[in-house]
C-alpha cells in the first residue's frame, strides 16, 4: 500500500490522548496541533534544498535552503483545519487551499459546497489535510477535486486511516502517498473508523 505509517513514539503517545473518550476540546485541539507538526516533519522530508552562501558571525559557508516547489496545504472542512494549524506552524509561508466536503448520511458520498485554492496550485505541491481517512470517499473527491484545478504533485496527510479508505484513495490516485499516524482495525456500518477516535470534528470543536 502507498501509505507511510508515522510510528515514531512522539506521534504514538499523542494519538493515545486524543483516542481516550475523556480528551476535552482544548487537549484535543492542543494534540492534534502537535502530532500536525511531526506528521508534517515525515510528510516534507524530501522537500528539495538548494545550497545558499551566507555569512555566519565567524564565517561565510554554503547552507541549504528550501528551493523551488512551493507548497499548498488544502484543508478539507471542517476537521482538516485541525491539521492545518499545526502545518503552518512548521512551514508558515505555505499559501492554503480549502474544500468544504459534507459526507451524506444515506450514501456515504461526498457532497462538494465550497472550493478555494490558489491559481498557481499547479506549481505547488498539494498537501491535502483531513484528519480521519474512513471510507475514502471525501478524500478520494477532494484529491480529484485539486487535480483537476491543476495540482500535478499531491500528498495526503491524515492522522488516522482505515484499510478500507487507504485501498479507495491508492486505487483510484495510486500517485498519491497516505502519511497518517495509525493504520486502523475496520469501519464500522456508520463509516465510523473503529477503534477510532470518534467524530474529529465533533471532538475539536466541542459540537456534541
Ligand atoms: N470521520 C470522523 O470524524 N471519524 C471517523 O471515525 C470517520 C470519519
Amino acid at each position: 500500500m502507498n501509505v507511510t505509517v508515522v510510528d515514531h513514539p512522539l506521534v504514538q503517545h499523542k494519538l493515545t490522548q486524543l483516542r481516550r473518550r475523556e480528551t476535552p476540546s482544548d487537549a484535543f485541539r492542543r494534540y492534534l496541533r502537535e502530532i500536525a507538526m511531526l506528521l508534517a516533519y515525515e510528510a516534507l522530508r524530501d522537500l528539495p534544498l538548494e545550497e545558499i552562501e551566507i555569512e555566519t558571525p565567524l564565517t561565510r559557508m554554503q547552507a541549504p535552503q528550501l528551493a523551488g516547489k512551493r507548497v499548498c496545504f488544502v484543508s478539507i472542512l471542517r476537521a482538516g483545519n485541525g491539521l492545518l494549524d499545526g502545518m503552518l506552524e512548521v512551514l508558515p509561508s505555505a499559501r492554503v487551499g480549502h474544500i468544504g466536503l459534507y459526507r451524506d448520511p444515506q450514501t456515504l458520498q461526498a457532497v462538494e459546497y465550497y472550493c478555494k485554492l490558489p491559481e498557481d496550485i499547479g506549481a505547488r505541491e498539494a498537501i491535502v489535510l483531513d484528519p480521519m481517512l474512513a471510507t475514502g470517499h471525501s478524500a478520494v473527491a477532494a484529491v480529484d477535486r485539486v487535480k483537476e484545478l491543476g495540482a500535478r504533485t499531491l500528498r495526503y496527510v491524515c492522522l488516522l486511516a482505515a484499510p478500507e479508505g487507504v485501498r479507495e484513495m491508492n486505487a483510484a490516485h495510486p500517485d498519491v502517498r497516505v502519511y497518517t499516524a495509525a493504520v486502523d482495525s475496520h469501519l464500522n456500518g456508520h463509516g465510523y473508523i473503529v477503534p477510532g477516535l470518534g467524530d474529529a470534528g465533533d471532538r475539536m470543536f466541542g459540537t456534541k
